[in-house]
């Protein structure tokens, strides 16, 4: 498995620990998604993986799956046995007859149990999945939904250079020219947010004073892949984190929503778009 980055260099991947966003190197430096342009035989494409044991094959995973459970004495290894048991106790009776004569026999019970599944509503932490699961499916991994990698930007800004004047490209620099190796953007903001691609069009950036997006386009899909310090995030619209306190409920709540003026900027984007799948079919 190797890491073809973004600057050109290709790294080997160390496959002892695999990750959905960021990668060992065997030459001991930790590189993450944001660096990289594309993965050259990813095993996480094909490999099962369960989250307690490796990745492999089914049959390996599955294996070494049984093998752990084998090993472990659920849940008297556990932390939460130990620390936090749940205890509780009830009576059991036990009556035997003998002619007339019966006996009964309390005996006081005691149920000991670990107490994180009631904690968390979840499994307890030495559970290991029965059933070894694709790693794409288990993660959410960039690199396994895209694996021909972050999308070539080039012929979209080439598009817009061509048809500047319908989509309101200009220079970015009064003095600039409309080219590939020059900075662009639209004549007007949408909003307070203004839209550029940079010079080599690697990714294009929307922004204004508070917030900044950077990234690229799945054209087929219409959607953004954002590109943040550890990796590239897929969404369907550029949003905004909000939190607010309602004074009825006494409680804070939280949720993310459409930037200002995002309409505005969608649909002049997704036309363009729209327009070069168009222009690519007919060639
Ligand atoms: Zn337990």
């Amino acid at each position: 498995m190797k890491l073809v980055l973004r600057n050109g260099e290709i790294k080997e991947v160390d496959t002892k620990h695999i990750f959905n966003n960021q990668y060992n190197t065997t030459d001991g430096h930790r590189v993450y998604d944001s660096e990289v342009q594309y993965i050259i035989d990813d095993i996480r494409l094909g490999e099962f993986y369960c989250s307690s044991v490796k990745q492999g094959t089914y049959e390996e995973v599955a294996k070494a799956i049984a093998e752990e459970r084998a090993k472990i004495n659920k849940c008297n290894e556990c932390w939460w046995f130990h620390k936090r048991t749940l205890v509780k106790d009830g009576c059991s009776t036990e009556r035997t007859r003998e002619g007339n004569r019966e006996t009964v026999i309390e005996k006081r019970v005691y149920d000991i149990s670990c107490s994180y599944t009631p904690r968390y509503q979840v499994k307890c932490v030495h559970d290991i999945d029965e059933t070894p699961k694709l790693f794409r499916e288990v993660l959410d991994c960039f690199f396994c939904k895209y694996p021909q990698g972050i999308p070539d930007m080039r012929p979209l800004k080439q598009f817009m250079i061509d048809n500047a004047e319908k989509y309101g490209i200009v220079p970015y620099w009064g003095d600039g020219k409309l080219e590939m190796g020059h900075r662009l953007t639209h004549n007007k903001l949408f909003g307070s947010y203004k839209f550029e691609t940079g010079p080599c069009s690697d990714y294009f950036d929307l922004s204004n004073t508070r917030n900044s997006f950077s990234f690229y386009i799945d054209v087929a899909n219409k959607r953004f892949i954002l590109i943040d310090s550890m990796g590239y995030e897929v969404v369907d619209k550029l949003t905004q984190h909000r939190c607010e306190y309602d004074y009825n409920t006494k409680q804070h709540k939280s949720y993310d929503e459409p930037i200002k003026n995002y309409d505005k900027f969608a649909t002049w984007l997704w036309q363009i778009v729209d327009d070069f799948n168009a222009q690519k079919e007919e060639n």
